[in-house]
């Protein structure tokens, strides 16, 4: 099972560009989704461990799930630490053995977000861990946001090459117009404001709420220096929709191999259409082999 350092795994989709889609898991068959997915496609990808799974399972069990699913696959994964906002929370994942943490500090001014992201880049480093840290803030997790709003989230280019110098961190999360969610209008993405952050930053950029953005706005961004997006509700609402049907198919039937099967099933084939939209189908072949040389990279 080769679970790679996700600052190799995102260098080598930027330079190659391509994304690698980051997909949340929420449980056992959401992450067989995701794996199968990955495998059948011969996709590199993060799965992604978000705060609401942690407050349900919990940060350890789902790693051990993630790392005993895996482990007859042969794509390179990295597994994700999904907006941490807590220093202590991010240092427990590096601890289990995550391949990438992200501590998502925006809420906070300025210097602390940056002095906080610094320390998690220096640790993850040190550890062969990819580290992400966020500048400029997404719009709310679950409501839209107006054009208003949106236009006062923007990343300017300068915070983020400020925050992208003082921090060191791996890959950066910057607003560009995604909203996490799904969109009530659809979304406009600043592809000029990307353009400039990613020319100064050389670094990977985070593309979050890659739910539900027109597939050609995810692959200009892709073509401008977006190397990871987060998918999380369009997973979700495929697996809810499949897990209806089969009630409505059969409503007296209980079995919940059954009914949570076929919400795999429709979750699975929703990440196999990003993958084919993000480039990421056929590539973890090459990304190993560009990796092959750099055998400490190989966490297993
Ligand atoms: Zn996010």
């Amino acid at each position: 099972m080769p679970f790679i350092n996700g600052k190799l795994m995102l260098e080598h989709a930027l330079a190659n560009r391509y994304g690698i889609g980051a997909f949340s898991a929420h449980n056992a068959e959401s992450i067989q989704a995701i794996l199968e997915a990955a495998e059948e496609k011969q996709s590199p990808i993060m799965i992604q461990i978000g705060q609401k799974v942690i407050q349900s399972i919990g940060l350890e069990p789902m790693k051990v799930l993630i790392d005993s699913l895996a482990k007859d696959c042969t794509i390179p994964i990295a597994i994700h630490l999904d907006h941490s906002r807590q220093y202590t929370q991010t240092l427990e994942a590096i601890q289990l053995g995550f391949q990438s943490v992200m501590f998502d500090g925006s809420a906070l001014p300025f210097e602390e977000n940056a002095a906080i992201t610094k320390k998690v880049a220096e640790i993850s480093k040190a550890l062969g861990i990819g580290s992400e840290g966020e500048i400029g803030k997404i719009g709310g997790t679950e409501d839209d946001i107006t054009v208003d709003e949106k236009d006062a989230l923007i990343t300017t280019a300068e915070e983020a090459i400020s925050f992208a110098e003082q921090t060191n961190v791996d890959y950066l999360a910057v607003s560009i117009g995604t909203a996490h969610g799904m969109y009530k209008e659809k979304p406009d993405l600043r592809f000029e404001r990307l353009k400039e952050i990613s020319g100064a930053v050389a670094k990977p950029i985070v593309l979050h709420g890659g739910s539900d953005i027109p597939d050609e706005q995810v692959k200009s961004a892709i073509s401008l220096g977006v190397a990871k997006i987060n998918v999380d509700t369009e997973l979700r609402q495929a697996f809810t929709r499949g897990v209806q049907e089969a009630f409505k198919e059969d409503p007296d039937n209980y079995v919940l191999a059954d009914t949570l099967g076929a919400g795999k099933k429709q979750m699975k084939l929703k990440v196999q259409e990003k993958m084919k939209v993000f480039g990421s189908s056929g590539k973890a072949r090459k990304l190993l082999q560009s990796i092959s040389h750099e055998r400490e990279v190989i966490i297993s």
